[in-house]
């Protein structure tokens, strides 16, 4: 098998560099106002494409920019790609110790360029330094602090993990090979290692990808929540009665219309009962404010748990409430009017302790053809005020055409 040819495989290298800082750019444009560390994600490609440009000049440019410039870009690259697997994993890291571990690594590297020159032991330095940062990113990834895009965090970390495996190979590897006369021009394995690199530098592209895109997933999951409970909420307050829970005028009014509708095209009876506490002035006055809101909403959750299921109950206003009957007709709807009457005079609200009895007066109307909304709650509202009449805590009927 003929070996590989080394310049050729580190600038293929360097050309995937490139072309990966230019994808990387692309995501960093879009997403760099939504999270952290997208940036340093992208200075890790440049630096590592530029650092390699850099090495391959040589030995047409001094070494201070071939060896030492070239190298310390390389190392910089990794580390700017911890600080962004930080950041976007929202996690504080200092930056003094890896500065002090970058001023280690071109301290070690000036040395064993200028003053006892050695290649090998650079590689080893170059790549045993490697390994620390790549455990480190990692740790990062695969303990996110964030549980919700953990899994798209674990993809980079064992990415991270293969470069830390490839690098202590090229350790073990540069140590048996003992001295190199010239890294860019050396044979396999080191050309078989540089190869490796180039496909772990496309995967980690690839999972950083994902892991953004994990990201942006899990954040639309979590707004479509937000919106779904933001919509619940808002129908809540359109169509609920603030104090008793129950449906508000609003939302009566809209039953009752969809009730007609209906009724056109079954022609099935359909029902009011308007229904109003008794002497409910005298309970303010006698019991306070908050008293009678109690007896208003003890009176509707009687009357909510007592109507059959096809009713809907609501409050039309202050102490008044309507029970919409589809398919009841005026002698059944007055029957379970009667049978609630019973119900509330029966159950007494614990606030007012029997002092003053709690009753209640229904008037019942049936619909009839060609009707309106008003006219037939005005039709209910007449036979309420007959029961009033007739001495309240009692049930009327709607004596004629509610028309
Ligand atoms: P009637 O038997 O003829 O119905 O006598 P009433 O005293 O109940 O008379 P009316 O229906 O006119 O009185 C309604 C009172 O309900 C007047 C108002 O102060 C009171 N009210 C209206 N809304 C509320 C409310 O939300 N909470 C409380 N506590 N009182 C309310
Ligand atoms: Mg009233
Ligand atoms: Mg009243």
């Amino acid at each position: 098998m003929p070996d590989f040819d080394m310049r050729t495989a580190l600038t293929i290298y360097v050309l995937i560099n490139y072309v990966c800082a230019y994808l990387m750019a692309a995501t960093f444009k879009v997403s760099k106002n939504r999270f952290g560390g997208v940036g340093y994600f992208l200075l890790h490609f440049i630096f590592q494409a530029v650092g390699m440009t850099i090495a391959l000049m040589r030995p047409a440019i001094p070494q201070f920019f071939s060896v030492i410039l070239a190298n310390t870009l390389m190392i910089c690259g990794v580390i700017s790609f911890t600080l962004g697997a930080a950041m976007f994993t929202r996690r504080r890291v200092s930056r003094l110790p890896f500065a002090l571990y970058t001023g280690v690594f071109i301290a070690a590297f000036l040395y064993f360029t200028y003053i006892t020159p050695d290649i090998q032991i650079r590689i080893l330095l170059f790549s045993g330094m490697l390994i620390p940062i790549f455990l480190y990113v990692a740790c990062i990834l695969f303990k996110p602090t964030d549980a919700t895009y953990k899994e798209h965090c674990g993809f980079t970390g064992t990415a991270a993990l293969m470069f830390a495996a490839l690098f202590l190979v090229r350790v073990y590897v540069t140590y048996i090979n003992g001295p190199v006369a010239d890294y860019v021009n050396a044979q396999s394995p080191d050309a078989i290692i540089n190869m490796f690199t180039t496909l772990l530098t496309v995967l980690l592209l690839y999972s950083v990808q994902h892991m953004i895109n994990g990201r942006l997933l899990a954040e639309l999951e979590l707004l479509t929540d937000t919106q779904s409970g933001m919509l619940l909420k808002m129908e809540h307050l359109a169509t609920k009665d603030h104090l008793t829970g129950a449906y508000n005028r609003r939302k009566i009014e809209e039953i009752i219309k969809s009730e007609i509708s209906r009724y056109n095209r079954r022609e099935q009876p359909l029902c009011l009962i308007l229904c109003d506490i008794d002497n409910f002035k005298s309970i303010n006055d006698n019991f306070g404010h908050d008293v009678g809101d109690k007896v208003i909403t003890h009176t509707i959750d009687l009357i909510t748990a007592h109507k059959r299921d096809t009713d809907k109950a609501g409050r039309w206003g202050g102490e008044e409430f309507i029970i919409v009957c589809p398919m009841t007709n005026i002698e059944h709807a007055t029957a379970m009017a009667e049978r609630l009457r019973n119900i509330i005079e029966s159950h007494q609200p614990d606030c007012t302790q029997e002092r003053q009895k709690v009753t209640v007066s229904f008037g019942v109307a049936q619909y009839v053809t060609g009707s309106s909304v008003e006219s037939f709650v005005k039709c209910a509202d007449k036979a309420l005020y007959r029961a009033k009449q007739r001495g309240r805590n009692a049930v009327m009927p709607s004596p004629g055409s509610c028309l």
